[in-house]
């Protein structure tokens, strides 16, 4: 935007006051009708002219005219409120960010007792949530994993992942999977799957070569491959569960598998589990599941308890030596900063208090077999429904089936939403404290929409 048309776009809006109104509604415990429809139009108003209007066409929360737009301002729980009031189960659960539940209040209070005494690290002190953090992690996590890099994202966790396997191995190949998703920033894309988000950036990282997921054949051949033409594999990047690729599950021996040959061949193996991490599959780390020990383990999402965006990768010590000489050979600004170390403590305390990845198993049990009794006449529209722990995937025999039914739970008050690989599955992903008696709402809305589906 040019300096001339910025002023006169400026000059139209009294910034300070239109920033004070903002704060106002933020600061307030009720919103009156008024200030409602006033948050709604401006939110739709900024989506289109500051934001990207393509939301609007995309959303099932806008209207076609947008003449009516669901717009959250509250959550606690399993379920967030639009600015209206109305209240929706979050049965997408922030793509697996609210395994500890919407605001949790244990973590919630960890971030403020912080945030009274220190909000961000000076960076150049030894800051001590970092340390603390640090060691509980090497406590928990499967195997010899020890040394902690701490990110603000998925795919910040997966690009630090990658350069240490590069700094570890001193090789460029990678081995990833078809339907696999890593994140979008260019190293992490690399490894994502999905042609459509991968086109437009290629050539991206070189090295990378994806097989099918789940065939051990394949993955056996492209090493050996690789190695006959003096490309040796670094590492192999899996998700234990794919989640955007649409809920799939490995065949059971296939990470047991994968790990032999990644020893076989000097390899390193690097678990993603931004998304089956923090208890989401029933064990707290979906690699304890299939009795897998990675040299790199990637979190992010729920790793912050919701609260506050964090990431980390954990790591051997054997591959995170490659940083000790040079800590700064990858650093980043915000990564580990007290607020998110405070929040992801909480975390791992209220997961482990209230053995919340047993919950997981437990209710989505119930959760899985309540689904696909409903399904009982509607084989027609629903393919398969599949799941481990609270991560579930309905697999429609189409996408537009699919966007119907997500439409019309989202009607109902349930939110759920298609992969990003994989359209054709919605995924189920709410939070681990989700009550029975919630569930069975799910479940008996779940049935009332897909009879409503034409
Ligand atoms: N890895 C996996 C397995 C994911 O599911 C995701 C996000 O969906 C990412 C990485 C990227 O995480 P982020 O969106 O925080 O960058």
């Amino acid at each position: 935007m040019s300096i001339e048309v910025q002023q006169e776009t400026l000059k139209s809006t009294n910034v300070t006051e239109y920033i004070g109104k903002v704060l106002g509604l933020i600061e307030k415990e009720n919103l009156t009708v008024e200030e409602a429809k006033w948050i709604t139009e401006e939110t739709v108003e900024g989506f289109r002219e500051n934001i990207n209007p393509g939301f609007l066409e995309y959303r099932k929360t806008v209207t076609l005219d947008n003449q009516f737009a669901a717009v959250e301002w509250s959550d606690e729980g399993s379920c967030f409120k639009d600015v209206n009031g109305k209240e929706y189960i979050d049965c997408l659960g922030g793509f697996g960010i609210y395994n500890v539940g919407h605001r949790n209040p244990k973590v919630l209070k960890a971030v403020q007792d912080q945030l009274q005494h220190q909000a961000l690290h000076s960076q150049d002190l030894l800051d001590p949530l970092r340390a603390m953090l640090g060691k509980v992690l090497a406590e928990i996590t499967p195997g010899d994993l020890k040394y902690s890099f701490f990110t603000n994202s998925g795919t910040e966790s997966v690009e630090a992942a990658l350069k240490i396997a590069k700094m570890y191995s001193d090789r460029t190949t990678f081995i990833s999977t078809t339907r696999a998703f890593h994140g979008k920033s260019l190293g992490s894309l690399s490894g994502t799957a999905k042609g459509v988000f991968r086109k437009p950036f290629l050539p991206l990282i070189p090295g990378f070569r994806h097989v099918p997921f789940g065939d051990i054949e394949i993955m056996r051949k492209t090493f050996e491959v690789c190695q006959f033409v003096g490309e040796d594999v670094a590492a192999v990047i899996l998700e234990p569960i794919q989640g955007e690729g649409g809920i799939i599950l490995p065949p059971q021996n296939y990470l047991k598998e994968v790990r032999a040959l990644c020893d076989e061949y000097g390899a390193l193996l690097i678990l993603d589990e931004v998304q089956t991490g923090m208890g989401r599959t029933g064990k707290m780390f979906a690699a304890e599941l299939y009795n897998v020990e990675p040299d790199i383990l990637c979190l992010a999402k729920a790793f912050g308890g919701g609260i506050v965006p964090a990431g980390a990768i954990i790591a051997n010590e054997k591959t995170f030596k490659s940083l000790f000489d040079n800590p700064f050979m990858h650093t980043t600004t915000f990564g580990g900063n007290p607020l998110a170390c405070a929040a992801a403590l909480a975390t791992i305390k209220v997961l482990i208090e209230e053995d919340l990845p047993t919950r997981a198993a437990e209710v989505g049990k119930y959760l899985l077999s309540g689904l696909r009794e409903s399904t009982v006449g509607y084989e027609d529209k629903v393919m398969e429904i599949r799941g481990q722990g609270l991560m579930i995937g309905i697999e429609f025999h189409s996408d537009e089936v699919g966007y119907e039914f997500s439409k019309g739970m989202f009607d109902e008050g349930v939110l759920v939403a298609g992969t990003l690989v994989n359209s054709k599955t919605i995924r189920i992903e709410p939070p681990l404290t989700i009550s029975y008696s919630e569930v069975d709402q799910v479940i008996a809305t779940f049935k009332k929409v897909l009879s409503q589906l034409r």
